[in-house]
């Protein structure tokens, strides 16, 4: 068996099992291999050297050696020196682990989709959910911008919405 890392054209990345690189290479040609987040055939093999996995029971004779060090000298620096106090009017900025990239990922598709599949109604956003709400036109995806105060009765009249995530991206 052999693990590959792969991505979709959406870049999604994730892993599977195949039996060899030929059976990969079939399964692909045969639209199998999809990806689980979107579904889509276009897959590729991530650039990511592929794992072996062990089939046998016993233990092999020669162990695996431990993966080498990092090669790269800053890596082993022992401590970062201490980060100076963020001064006021500056935004925050965050290094983020890797699931927190991912989320970041999500929320981005979540709104790429939004704006993708919604009609931007901009202003009108108040009046055109609230008709849809009591059913004088039918219902859609939209999106469009809300002041606080209308944003606030429209919830009041049980009108169901969603900010759309804000990304630091769109502060740029
Ligand atoms: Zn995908």
């Amino acid at each position: 068996m052999i693990r590959y890392a792969l991505n979709c054209t959406d870049g999604h990345v994730f892993e599977s099992w195949f039996q060899n690189s030929a059976a990969f290479d079939k399964q692909k040609k045969r639209g199998l291999v999809t990806c689980p987040i979107c579904g889509s055939e276009k897959v590729e093999k991530a650039i990511m050297a592929p794992k072996l996995a062990r089939t046998d029971i016993e233990r092999p004779p020669a162990p695996m050696p431990p993966p080498p060090a990092p090669s790269n000298p800053q890596a082993a620096t022992p401590a970062m020196p201490p980060m100076p106090p963020v001064p006021a009017g500056k935004s925050s900025v965050a290094i983020m682990s890797h699931q927190e990239r991912e989320l970041r990922q999500k929320l981005k598709e979540l709104r790429d989709h939004v704006t993708k599949n919604a009609n931007y109604v901009g202003g009108q956003f108040p009046e055109e959910a609230r008709k849809m709400h009591y059913g004088e036109i039918e219902h859609r995806s939209i999106y469009g911008e809300a002041s606080p105060d209308e944003a606030k009765a429209l919830h009041e009249e049980g009108i169901e919405f969603h900010p759309l995530p804000i990304l630091p991206d769109d502060q740029n």
